[in-house]
């Protein structure tokens, strides 16, 4: 039997049809509306969680698949669909990924059913806020507090986030925080903010570029207190964590924000992906119909060498992103930063290609009822968030060379 195969198993290949098909009815049809509305489009996500697919269920299947293609595979579809309608929803897997990579058995078992859905059973999101106005970038330099009060057990926060994903009309935030600053990034840790705690607000709403469907605001924290079981892994362990690191006795990578974005890198790249392929198949499909001089515009060479570059590129994208989410799956290092290159990559490529797509279509790509036009607006935040491509390449070229590249 052959060991190396690259294709999809029935279980893969049936879930990606049943995305597929969420996307394509469900989701496609409305991505214009919502990105001119700029809203979280709730009635999709009812939709999703009323057939499953938004849903802690669902979610614990995908990532349980033993080759961890499943994330990848979905993203890339629900993202085929609309980003920003998809960011919406797969928001809330960054919060679900903190909660599972730091958090306690119980810890997971209480909150990642309420990441989902609120005390009513309604569908709800959840928001992962690590980022600060002087910590983009540089999570090492965050500034939120957070503070333990041994009489009542319970954290303290005190601090402002920005560009959370989904920030202020989540039910769930984890927030990431310093609880000893002299540790730098050492002496952070996360913490479950519950639904309806006083103390947390939402600032700013931020109007951007694209993945408009998307909600993307300040957090701020203000004397917000929350119970000692909040905190992610448990007092022990961080009291056990910071003793080690204030001894010297470990220098492991062990900053909360960053083990989250590790795990995520691929997840990402899968949504860039999805944008790509969008964008490929548009301009594919109106090469073919759009005549120019007599023939079609696709017989040309300059515009079938820019669909085969697409392609490529697509192609590319897959393979590292899922060379990624594999090797994640199998507990195998990132030596070469593969998370980092798959992200970079993919966001790259979503930005090129989308690019391209609109070249393809001349003025007809230029224009808002076109969805090449939006497709290109919501790639460029592949480059950007859950770090910026030069961010990568940084994690890419330490890997590579062992050396402290700033
Ligand atoms: C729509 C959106 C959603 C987001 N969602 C979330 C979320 O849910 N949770 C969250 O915590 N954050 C979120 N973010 C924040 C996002 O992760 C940050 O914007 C990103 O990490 C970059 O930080 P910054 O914007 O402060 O840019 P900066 O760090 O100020 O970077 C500015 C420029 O300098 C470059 N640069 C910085 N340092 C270096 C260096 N050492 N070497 C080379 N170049 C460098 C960057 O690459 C970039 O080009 C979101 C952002 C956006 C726009």
């Amino acid at each position: 039997m052959a060991r190396f195969s690259l294709e999809l198993d029935e279980d893969q290949l049936e879930i990606q049809a049943w995305v597929h098909g969420f996307a394509r009815d469900v989701i496609r049809p409305v991505g214009h509306e919502w990105d001119e509305r700029e809203e979280t489009p709730w009635p999709v996500i009812e939709d999703a969680a009323e057939v499953g697919l938004y849903s802690l269920e669902f979610v614990s299947h995908i990532f349980a698949d033993p080759a961890g293609l499943l994330v990848p595979v979905v993203m890339e579809e629900l993202a085929w669909g609309d980003a920003g309608i998809a960011l919406a929803m797969l928001g809330t897997t960054l919060p679900v990924t903190a909660i599972l990579a730091g958090g306690t058995r119980e810890q997971v078992e209480e909150w990642l059913p309420r990441c989902f859905r609120d005390d009513d059973g309604k569908p709800a999101v959840a928001a992962f806020a690590v980022s600060e106005a002087d910590a983009g970038s540089d999570v090492s330099s965050l500034r939120t507090r957070a503070v333990y009060h041994e009489a009542t057990d319970e954290w303290e926060l005190n601090g402002a986030k920005t560009w959370a994903t989904n920030g202020g009309i989540a039910g769930v935030h984890v927030v990431v925080a310093s609880v000893d600053p002299d540790l730098g990034p050492r002496g952070q840790a996360s913490f479950v903010v519950p639904p309806g705690t006083p103390g947390l607000s939402q600032g700013q709403v931020f109007k951007k570029m694209g993945i408009r469907a998307s909600h993307t605001a300040e957090v701020v924290l203000y004397r917000c207190r929350v119970p000692g079981r909040c905190l992610l892994g448990g007092k022990e362990r961080l009291d056990e964590r910071l003793n080690r690191v204030r001894e010297g006795r470990t220098s492991g990578r062990s900053q909360a924000a960053m083990a989250t974005f590790e795990a995520s890198r691929p997840a990402v790249g899968a949504q860039a992906l999805g944008v790509a392929r969008a964008a490929y198949e548009r301009a594919l499909e109106y090469a073919r119909q759009r005549r120019q001089f007599g023939r079609a515009i696709i017989e040309n060479q300059a515009v079938a060498f820019k669909l085969a570059d697409m392609k490529t590129l697509i192609d590319a994208s897959r393979l590292l992103v899922w060379r990624a989410a594999w090797m994640s799956s199998q507990h195998k290092r990132f030596e070469s930063g593969e998370g980092s290159m798959s992200k970079l990559f993919a966001g790259e490529t979503a930005v090129k290609v989308t690019d391209e797509a609109i070249q393809i279509l001349g003025g007809a790509g230029y224009v808002r009822d076109e969805p090449v036009e939006r497709w290109h607006r919501d790639a460029k935040i592949f480059t950007i968030f859950e770090g910026t491509s030069e961010i990568q390449r940084l994690v890419i070229a330490r890997a590579i060379t062992g050396l402290h590249i700033r």
